[in-house]
């Protein structure tokens, strides 16, 4: 109706427009905060983990502070600091720059007679470095004398650090970031899809002007269809994971009402509306590589900390505004530490390996052969094993991916595409992709051959394809289901209990990334800055 048509249309102009940003009222407003006073710290300093990998290289603002700490420190430090930036340049420089970069470090840290001589190694490291050339340069350099020099940072310099007045500011930040979140922390958009629990609507950081996406579960609905413990091991993975290429969380919150998942907003839909909403069927091939090369390595990420994610399937690959792509919803995801494996039947149907289907024992294999059929479906506008709005049985499907062969159509699949495919598609576990010990990483596959990994992993890589900005990859509001109304359900103390454990606020890296990005930090750095009106930080 016209009433549902202007909602929306309301609906998505204010979306609109706070991502463009009108920052009058977020002027004012951020000239009213301030960091809590050094003396509020105290707390925090006395129960602070001291841990130097979280403290100084994982979040964000504690690396910023401590990379201050050393360059206004002695002469040692600035070069272990300088060392390990230009150790990075190198790194993501593109094949023109690379000589250049990596000459650049050998004069400068590794001759004893060069005044930023990395002259803290000791022993074979130093031997090595001093000796260092072009061919082993990778071997040493971004081996045994990074290694070292981080060894060396966790010594001295960090319990230097520690008494610095660059630890005092940093504590600041962490007591600041302890703030208690509600809802009245963010302006609430419109709502961009739904879940089994309740809506995902975009939201804004009153503060800094951050865009988010909320993933709100009703309290009520998650009792009674004992969704709780799914949802806290969503929120726990959630927030363990910190990559470009998942969804991010930046704060777990609660209403009356909801469990809330602020996570990085992705408006640019997701690929299964790409592959078959959007004109042509299939996507060019510069963006199913792009794309793989993105997805592959978020899973990479999931695996090295032992989670399998095992929902891998276009729908739940979203962009963002920029065209990189993300994973999303973590609801089926599992931890396996160590060795462990487990047979539950877990994904969805057409994407789901010949292994689950058998009730075998499985790890991390179920995920890349999802990916394979989502290559597939990529390429070709439907699954290996199901056509495009074909209506078949799920147990036809299973009996097809048990026992068919696949088949590749040469209007879509060149060589190389059908090639990679059908090493993600090997019914046999050890002959997989990605499964088979002592073979070379996916992402040294040939296929990926015109991806450059670490640029990748760095977003330096321009995306194939930009979403336009006037366009909101959603269903319009009007279309999404309503939630029936819930009665009944009365929480008791166990449940409040679990409704705390989940609403922890803010989570760290993802929340000093957002104060950096935002400018707040450097705002809230400047000693010369006067704010208007303290006191106003709660409001
Ligand atoms: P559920 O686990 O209940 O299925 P999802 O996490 O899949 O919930 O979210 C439901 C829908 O909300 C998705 O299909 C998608 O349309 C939208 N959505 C989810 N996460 C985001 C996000 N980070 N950015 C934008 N939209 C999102
Ligand atoms: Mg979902
Ligand atoms: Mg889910």
């Amino acid at each position: 109706c016209d009433m549902g048509v202007l909602d929306n249309l309301v609906a998505n102009t204010a979306y609109l427009k706070a991502q463009g940003g009108d920052d009058r009222e977020l002027k004012k407003r951020r000239r009213s905060l301030s960091l809590p006073k050094p003396e509020e710290c105290m707390i925090t300093r006395a129960t602070l983990e001291k841990d130097f990998q979280l403290l100084c290289e994982r979040q964000p603002i504690g690396k910023k502070l401590f990379r201050q700490f050393l360059l206004e420190s002695n002469p040692q430090y600035v070069a272990a600091a300088e060392f390990l930036d230009e150790l990075v340049d190198w790194d993501l420089a593109e094949v023109a720059g690379k000589d250049k970069a990596r000459m650049n470090i050998i004069n400068k840290f590794c001759k004893a007679h060069s005044k930023s001589f990395l002259s803290y190694l000791v022993g074979e490291v130093a031997d090595k470095c001093k000796a260092v050339t072009d061919k082993d340069f990778e071997d040493v350099m971004n081996g045994k004398v990074k290694d070292a020099t981080q060894e060396y940072l966790k010594g001295k310099p960090f319990s230097e650090y520690q008494n610095s007045h660059h630890f005092d500011k940093f504590l600041q930040w962490k007591e600041f970031e302890k703030q208690k979140i509600t809802e009245k922390y963010f302006y609430e958009f419109r709502t961009l899809g739904k879940g089994g629990f309740g809506e995902v609507c975009a939201v804004q950081v009153k503060n800094t002007g951050q865009m988010y996406a909320c993933k709100k579960l009703c309290k009520k609905r998650l009792k009674e269809k004992d969704g709780d413990s799914m949802a806290l091991l969503e929120k726990q993975i959630l927030e363990k994971v910190n990559s470009r290429f998942l969804v991010n969380l930046s704060y777990a919150y609660q209403t009356k009402t909801h469990l809330c998942l602020v996570m990085t907003l992705m408006n640019g839909g997701d690929l299964r509306y790409h592959i078959y909403n959007t004109g042509e069927k299939g996507l060019e091939m510069n963006r199913v590589v792009y794309y793989a090369a993105q997805v592959t390595t978020g899973i990479l990420h999931l695996h090295a900390m032992d989670i399998a994610y095992r929902d891998m399937k276009p729908e739940n690959v979203l962009l963002d505004s920029f065209g990189q792509c993300r994973l999303s919803d973590l609801g089926l995801a599992v931890e396996l530490p160590g060795e462990k494996a487990i047979n539950q039947k877990a994904g969805t149907s057409g994407y789901m390996a010949p292994e689950i289907l058998k009730k075998e024992p499985y790890r991390m294999s179920v995920d890349w052969w999802a990916l394979g059929c989502s290559i597939y479906e990529m390429v070709a506008a439907r699954l290996p094993f199901k056509d495009y709005k074909e209506k078949v049985q799920k147990e036809e499907v299973a009996r097809r991916t048990l026992e068919d062969e696949c088949k590749y159509d040469p209007k879509y699949f060149d060589e190389g595409t059908k090639t990679i495919i059908a090493l993600f598609l090997k019914k046999k576990i050890s002959a997989r992709l990605g499964c088979r010990t002592n073979c070379a990483l996916n992402s040294k596959h040939e296929w990926f051959k015109c991806i450059n990994f670490p640029r990748l992993e760095a977003g330096l890589i321009e995306p194939p394809w930009v979403p336009k900005p006037n366009v909101v990859y959603a269903k319009d509001t009007g279309d999404m289901r309503d939630f029936s109304e819930i009665k009944g359900v009365v929480f008791d103390q166990k449940d409040e209990m679990f409704f705390k454990e989940f609403s922890t606020g803010a989570v760290p890296t993802a929340w000093q990334q957002e104060m950096i990005d935002s400018g707040l930090f450097d705002e809230l750095s400047d000693p010369n800055r006067k704010e208007s009106a303290p006191g106003l930080n709660d409001k």
